[in-house]
């Protein structure tokens, strides 16, 4: 939605940061050089910089980056014994009267550092805020337009004096490839870095209670055993900004998905000589899949066979044969339910023709589903008012880091930042675009300060 207050803040500051990333080739799996520019930036804004194991897990160059900017004020919502102050601490307004300490929680930001190809030695233009690959690669505003916009939303929270707690940056490897950074995020880094926070921040303020901050982890509560500094601690939510198109929505629901890789095995006979010896692999799979139910099964259900292989000569009658395809659906029983229907579909042709069958099914990711209750689109909501719009709450068909992140607990909303024609060498940037979605999350975080004060 254009038309509303979008006087572009920081342009020169945003299109540096933009560029200084898409110079960096960072194909997945080897992000390496990405990493190191972007804990550099980083640490220059005040955030404490970890790296976790995920590179090695995936055999990738390096880990996600794990950042922490401690609370502006050296509280803790781990201090209390409580992930969340805000929710418990008495509805509307959190004052502490409900019982909480008063800490405003941990929010997250996250981005991921990888690109698709082709991204080797990218060139663009730069028209007005327009920001475009010059066709021979990707631009990589995916996820550069993401990663600027968390840089910025840090900045502009310290810059406008917004009290906030601990604001946790991720930059996640690998997400283009199956999200797999998000998936072997350290957990236990997390907490143990927002414990360390805790401790820092009493420190760097000045606070004389660095006795209280010690006995805190009497309670156990949230006794995290990775961490002996404070209680655990994990963000009460997260903005993830990885979605395509111009500001005005947030992605609040996506599939679950299931990877299908199916092998059926025939009997090889010389096609000329003994064909009736032979059991066509192909021919089987091919049966099997003109009984499944594929494309758009019902309005949240998607099932597909994207890859069909098998067969090594024109003259040999096929042993084995093999398909990769998926399904998905916003509901986790009808996922269940097409993947059952589409392993029968080969079982039956198999039992026809005396074959037999191997089917994997592995689950890439799982559904997630947010509504006006949860915070994190409460804040946005009001934030689009006060900005002068209305939120849109949209469903997608794809995945992202934000499945994992609310499969681990952290409702996580994805946003969108202006990119467009993304995996193509077609990709552009809007980058005022992208500013729009920094000032509304901005004033999501001027939003949930206000509830404390
Ligand atoms: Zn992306």
């Amino acid at each position: 939605m254009a038309g509303h207050n979008d006087n572009f803040i920081n342009r020169e500051r945003m299109l540096r940061d933009f560029t200084d990333i898409i110079s960096i080739d960072s194909p997945s799996l080897k992000e390496r050089k990405m990493a190191a520019a972007l804990r550099a930036k980083l640490e220059s804004e005040g955030f404490a910089v970890y790296e976790d194991g995920a590179g090695e897990i995936t055999g990738g160059e390096c880990g996600n980056l794990i950042a922490v900017l401690p609370a502006s004020d050296g509280l803790n919502s781990t201090e209390c014994g409580r992930d969340a102050c805000v929710s418990e601490g008495g509805g509307e307004r959190g004052d502490g009267a409900g019982g909480g300490c008063g800490a405003l929680p941990v929010v997250a930001l996250l981005a991921h550092m990888d690109t698709v190809g082709p991204c080797e030695n990218k060139r663009w233009t730069v028209e007005g805020d327009i920001i475009r690959s010059d066709g021979n690669t990707i631009l990589g505003g995916d996820d550069a337009a993401g990663i600027v916009a968390t840089l910025e939303i840090a900045r502009r929270v310290k810059e406008d004096n917004i009290r906030h707690g601990g604001i946790l940056i991720i930059y996640t490897i690998a997400e283009e490839i199956g999200l797999d950074g998000a998936k072997n995020l350290d957990h236990a880094l997390i907490r143990s870095a927002l414990g360390g926070d805790a401790a820092k921040a009493y420190k760097s303020v000045g606070k004389d209670n660095s006795n209280a901050t010690e006995s805190d982890g009497d309670d156990g509560a949230v006794a995290n055993g990775d961490s002996g500094a404070v209680g655990g601690g994990f963000p009460q939510f997260c903005f993830v900004f990885d979605s395509g198109g111009p500001p005005g929505s947030v992605v609040n629901r996506a599939p679950s998905h299931t990877d299908i890789i199916i092998t059926v095995k025939g009997a090889a006979a010389h096609a000329g000589i003994a064909p009736e010896k032979g059991i066509n692999a192909i021919a089987t799979l091919s049966d099997a899949i003109a009984h499944m139910p594929l494309g758009r099964i019902d309005e949240e259900t998607t099932a597909n066979i994207g890859i069909i292989r098998g067969g090594d000569a024109r003259n040999v009658v096929c042993e084995s044969a093999t398909a990769e395809g998926e399904a998905r659906s916003q509901n986790k029983q009808s996922l269940i339910t097409q993947v059952a229907a589409m392993k029968s579909c080969v079982a039956d042709a198999c039992e026809r023709r005396g074959a037999t069958f191997e089917f994997k099914e592995i689950t890439s990711y799982n559904a997630f589903s947010l509504t006006d209750n949860d915070l994190v689109i409460k804040l946005l909501t009001a934030a689009a008012k006060n900005r002068g719009s209305v939120l849109k709450l949209v469903p997608t068909g794809g995945g992202s880091d934000a499945n994992i992140l609310n499969a681990m607990g952290i409702p996580a909303a994805n946003l969108p930042i202006g990119m467009y024609e993304v995996h193509s060498t077609r990709e552009y940037t809007n980058l005022r675009e992208t500013s729009e979605t920094v000032e509304l999350v901005v004033e999501a975080f001027r939003l949930l300060a206000s509830q404390f004060s």
